[in-house]
């Protein structure tokens, strides 16, 4: 692959990496040439001023030389004595021709040297050559004429002495005091303070740097001595040279640097963009082979040559990208299992999914699955192409032992299967395996199914090849037990728990089915509703396991009397359903008008509940296809309706649809509908019917009775709404308003003057399953503030000989508060007399049945007497209601009777009604022949 320079050029490393380089090149040069330059400009400023220097000496000395050529030829004519004493006589016009060297001579008078110091004349009386200076610059030199008086005075030609032609330096010669004497061409004069400060003035000579017009010079200065040759503080030379000069030979490096620097940066970045290309490539490869697996490619492969770290990272990406490969794969196929596991129904679904994914999944050369099939055997399933092989494994007893796993709970088990203890897997060895690997799959701490991977050789790695193979394993569990959990979730669906009995849904199907062939082959089917008739009773009282207990009974006598072909089902509560399919259209209701019956025999048996015998009965309603319904609604619909009807009109009994019955079942929902508004419109009220004292004949209580006044139904009897009221859970609502609206009349009736008696409410069986009348009563009286000896509570026998301890010690409490508690309807329970002495009641109302038919049935007469006799002996009051007759008031006075209620006193009477009875009995009674003669 190739990879160009703006490619490798775009990467934010190959960006940092020519950076880098360049760097690496420029910095080190940069600074070696700067660190050169000035080492090279210092070296040479610094060998100029020594050639300066020297320049400066070698002209002071050639000036020194000329000077001292003029005075020797001076001290020479003039100072010296002429030889043999001759006195000399010198030409000076011819001396002057001959030397060049001086412009004018002549002789002076000593008088003319007054200005001399004592030491220039000291000097010249030596004979010695004394030089001055005119202020015009020019050289005099003065000597002694020997022999003679006076003085010789040269003025000495100033360019000779000077300048020297062979000099090619600028240099100037200067005064001490610096004043310019001679400055060669182009040589501007130095300041006296670069050459003459304190501490150069004591030096000879010395250097330094000066600008003259902007531009830098160097130079460097030479004192002359003249001070013992001819008297004469000195001179200076100042030799003088450009900087620009000096440094002439580095311009060309100046001008060669740069050049050289562009070059070693462009083969840096040659280098550079060489090394990047190379580094560049094989990383660019990694990063598109990871945006590929980001991808979820996990086939491609990076190819990086050589051995360096590049190709490594590349060899383990390789590596990475197998391996993710393979456990995406794995993921996959583990995926799929578990969503398998979720649906399949049966495990050899999974096994074959399982299979088919082999050896992708997990290495091996060959898979199966051991199982256990339902008769025990082991079975080996392995997929071949794509289909399911099953072998049968016959585990000798010895094998058992070499399948530990398969009995025990370890995770895996590795096999050798060239032993002979393994040839029961002699299948295995077959296809030239040697070595196994087995999973058990647990379920229940059972062995369900192992997994089994088999190798030629064994692997060398086993490590994840155990891993995956728990894993699967794992999920042959979780199939097993997804699909345990379907078979046990079907039969919570379709089955009734506590029975065992088909539910609703399982009946559906079958009435659907039922239908379907009754329809195809005209045959007739029958639905019956079987409903217990005091099952909230038996739960209320007796509690819920003997609910469960009756229900499981109630299922085992219908399923007893079903036909081979019928369903028994349980729709919830106490609500059975028979279905009998493949009835003969002719004869279907005959059979099943004796089968109802039986099956209203057989329930009302009396059930062993352990501590108890009860027998509760169940009320049958029939619906008949296809007279009664086309369709599963329809039938059950109308078996309700029938069933309701039969519970209405007694308990225990069967009913067949019929067309009527529903609309009487509509107006019983449509009363339950307008019951729920009767409180808030006010449309209850109570009546009271006077209660009759046998012996005085005076009123001595009353019974409030309740009435709806309907404006939908008009004036409903409580026999026909109560229990409606019961049925919609207002029972105990009910109570509360009954017992506060009779204490509310017995406080107005005690306003009004009339004579306090005590007022008896019926309760409902609910206001003690909820316990909440002790708290009704306690507020009713005390709102009202009433002895609570004004209330008396009337309950049904069968309500208070229910032995739940709940209600009997609600009783208790009661009577321990001194109210009044009457068993009502007494003689229609379940209970003997005998319990009458257990009960905490204080009053007996003999069942009106009882009552009605006493003139007439011997019987009941009896039972009458003897129940009086009895609540005589325990100290019960006894009212007998329903008294209508003369001949009953005689007959119940002599049986001694105390209080009489019925319709031969008065029926139940509105309150000013009742009010208006009471004093007119009373009247009557003041009138009566009785009371007169007493
Ligand atoms: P019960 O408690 O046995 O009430 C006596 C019933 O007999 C009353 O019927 C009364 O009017 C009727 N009766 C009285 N004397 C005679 C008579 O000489 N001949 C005939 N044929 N009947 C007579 P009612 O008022 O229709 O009440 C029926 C039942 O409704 C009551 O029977 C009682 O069980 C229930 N009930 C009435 N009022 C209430 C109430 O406020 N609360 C509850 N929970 N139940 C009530
Ligand atoms: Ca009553
Ligand atoms: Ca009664």
């Amino acid at each position: 692959m190739h990879i160009s320079l703006g490619t490798a050029l775009r990467s934010r490393v190959a960006q940092r990496l020519f950076i880098l380089f360049l760097l690496a090149a420029l910095v080190p040069a940069a600074g070696l040439a700067l660190i050169a330059y000035q080492q090279v400009s210092d070296t040479l400023i610094n060998l100029n001023y020594r050639h300066l220097q020297q320049e400066a000496r070698n002209i002071g000395m050639k000036l020194v030389q000329r000077l001292s050529w003029r005075e020797e030829i001076l001290q020479l004519q003039f100072a010296t004595p002429a030889k043999n004493d001759r006195k000399k006589q010198v030409d000076l016009d011819d001396l002057l021709q001959h030397n060049k060297e001086f412009r004018s001579l002549d002789i002076v008078k000593p008088k003319s040297f007054v200005t001399l110091s004592s030491e220039q004349l000291g000097h010249l009386r030596k004979s010695k050559v004394l030089m001055q200076l005119t202020p015009n610059g020019d050289v005099v030199m003065t000597v002694a004429i020997e022999g003679s008086f006076d003085y010789l005075q040269a003025q000495l030609a100033m360019e000779s002495l000077w300048k020297d032609e062979n000099e090619g330096e600028n240099y100037c010669i200067l005064t001490q005091a610096g004043q310019p004497l001679y400055c060669s061409a182009g040589m501007p004069v130095p300041a006296l303070e670069h050459w003459s400060d304190n501490t150069q003035s004591q030096r000879n000579s010395g250097v330094f740097a000066w600008q003259v017009n902007g531009e830098d010079h160097l130079a460097a200065f030479w004192h002359i001595p003249l001070q013992s040759s001819l008297a004469h503080d000195g001179l200076v030379v100042v030799v003088s040279d450009t900087r620009a000069n000096v440094l002439a030979v580095l311009v060309r490096f100046r001008q060669i640097f740069p050049a050289i620097a562009i070059l070693a940066m462009a083969m840096a970045a040659w280098f550079a963009i060489g090394q990047i290309r190379r580094q560049m490539l094989p990383l660019d490869r990694l990063e598109q082979h990871t945006k590929l697996l980001a991808l979820g490619n996990f086939t491609s492969r990076v190819e990086v040559e050589g051995d360096d770290e590049f190709a490594r990272l590349a060899d383990s990406f390789n590596g990475m990208s197998d391996n993710l490969n393979h456990k995406f794969r794995l993921l996959e196929a583990l995926g799929e299992l578990d969503r398998a596991i979720l649906s399949v129904t049966e495990m050899d679904s999974v096994i074959r999914l399982m299979l088919s994914h082999q050896p992708a999944t997990v290495p091996c050369d060959y898979a199966g699955v051991l199982r256990y099939d339902s008769e025990g055997n082991i079975l080996f399933w392995t997929i071949d192409a794509k289909q399911l092989v099953v072998e049968s494994v016959h585990l000798s007893a010895q094998n058992r032992t070499v399948f530990p796993c398969m009995e025990g709970e370890e995770l895996w088990l590795e096999l050798d299967l060239t032993v002979r203890a393994t040839q029961d897997l002699a299948f295995l060895t077959r296809q030239g395996m040697t070595r196994a690997l087995i999973f058990p799959a647990t379920v229940d701490k059972r062995i369900d199914s192992a997994l089994v991977l088999a190798y030629r050789q064994t692997p060398q790695e086993t490590k994840d090849i155990v891993q995956t193979g728990r894993s699967l394993a794992d999920r042959l569990a979780a199939a097993a037990v997804s699909i345990s959990w379907g078979d046990k979730l079907f039969r919570q669906g379709h089955f009734d728990a506590l029975t065992d009995l088909p539910n609703r849904t399982l009946l559906r199907d079958r009435v659907e089915q039922a239908l379907l062939r009754a329809e195809r082959e005209n045959l007739a089917v029958a639905v019956l509703i079987i409903d217990l008739d005091n099952f909230k009773d038996v739960n209320d009282y007796l509690g819920h396991a003997a609910g469960d207990a009756l229900l499981v009974s109630c299922a085992r006598q219908l399923t007893k009397l079903a036909r081979q072909t019928d369903t028994v089902a349980r729709l919830g509560g106490d609500e059975f359903i028979l279905l009998m399919p493949d009835l003969p259209p002719a004869g279907a209701a005959a059979i099943v008008d004796r089968i109802a019956s039986d099956l209203n025999t057989a329930i009302a048996l009396p059930v062993d509940l352990g501590t108890r015998n009860i027998s509760a009965p169940a009320s049958i309603g029939i619906a008949l296809y296809p007279e009664n319904g086309k369709d599963i609604h329809e039938l059950m619909k109308n078996a309700d309706a029938a069933m309701y009807e039969s519970k209405r009109e007694r308990y225990g009994g069967y009913r067949f649809y019929s067309e009527q019955m529903n609309v009487e079942i509509k107006s019983h929902f449509e009363m339950i509908q307008n019951l729920r508004n009767a409180w808030d419109k006010k449309e209850f009220f109570l009546v009271y019917q006077p209660k009759i004292e046998a012996v005085t004949g005076h009123v001595i209580g009353a019974e409030a009775l309740i009435r709806w006044a309907s404006p939908r139904f008009g004036l409903v009897s409580p026999a026909q709404f109560i229990p409606l009221i019961e049925e919609i859970g207002l029972g105990c609502r009910l109570g509360e308003w009954v017992i506060e609206t009779a204490c509310a009349q017995m406080a107005a009736w005690d306003a009004q003057g009339c004579p306090p008696i005590p007022v008896s409410v019926n309760a409902s069986p609910a206001q003690f399953r909820s316990n909440e009348i002790i708290t009704q009563v306690r507020a009713a009286l005390s709102r009202n503030t009433l002895a609570a000896t004004r209330l008396e509570l009337e309950i049904l026998e069968s309500t208070a000989v229910g032995d739940s301890m709940c209600i009997n010690e609600t009783l208790t409490e009661l009577r321990n508060m001194e109210i009044g508690i009457a068993l009502d309807d007494f003689g229609t329970g379940y209970s003997s007399l005998v319990y009458l002495t257990q009960l905490p009641a204080n009053i007996l109302k003999i069942d009106r049945g009882f009552i009605t038919e006493m003139l007439t049935d011997q019987r009941k007469q009896a039972i009458i007497g003897q129940i009086i006799s009895l609540a005589n002996v325990l100290k019960f009051q006894v009212i007998a209601e329903g008294v209508e007759e003369v001949g009953q008031v005689r007959m119940l006075t002599e049986m001694g009777c105390d209080i009489f209620q019925g319709y031969f006193f008065s029926k139940p009477l509105e309150p000013e009604a009742f009010v208006r009875f009471q004093k007119e009995t009373e009247a009557k009674l003041v009138l009566s022949p009785a009371n007169r003669q007493a």
